[in-house]
């Protein structure tokens, strides 16, 4: 079982171990937000485990730094799933201005896609191409640690947790 960590403005840190946390609150490092029903129990007590703990003092965040762009990341960004056709067979990467042309491997300047969309658009831009974004309101961009922190959450299932704590 973890105790999930937030920092003092209720940003994710860490996940912990229960011993960890108890030696937290025994230390008054941290404010129980959130008890997880279950009961630990000692020779001398009974001690109440927590769910979700808060540090009382803010620990300066590397959050908001920019994530270092890599192929993988750029598939995290978009999911994992082609920008063209939302497949999640075959991706790749590909370049909104074609390298041939200088585009650079930035976060602005590339995309996930499937190896036959990416064939498809070839050496040209997307209007060259005529073709187009699945979700229409997508402009690649660079993402954040904290966007990273937040999709993982997702995927373990945490932040919904944490959304029903009222947290995020
Ligand atoms: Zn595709």
């Amino acid at each position: 079982m973890k105790v999930i960590l937030l920092n003092q403005d209720y940003s994710y840190i860490n996940s912990i171990t229960v011993r960890r946390a108890l030696k937290l609150i025994a230390k008054k490092k941290v404010t129980v937000e959130k008890y997880s029903g279950k009961i630990v129990r000692t020779v001398t007590e009974d001690i109440a485990v927590p769910l979700i703990l808060r540090l009382v003092y803010l620990v300066r965040q590397i959050y908001r730094k920019a994530v270092t762009w890599s192929k993988k990341n750029v598939m995290v960004r978009d999911d994992f799933e082609c920008v063209y056709c939302g497949t999640g067979k075959n991706l790749n990467i590909d370049h909104v201005i074609p390298r041939s042309k200088g585009g650079r491997n930035t976060f602005e300047n590339t995309v996930t896609s499937c190896i036959d969309c990416n064939n498809r658009k070839g050496d040209r831009t997307l209007r060259e191409a005529g073709m187009f974004y699945k979700r229409h309101s997508f402009t690649p961009y660079q993402p954040t640690v904290m966007e990273f922190i937040r999709k993982h959450l997702d995927s373990i299932g945490v932040y919904d947790l944490l959304v029903k704590a009222g947290i995020y």
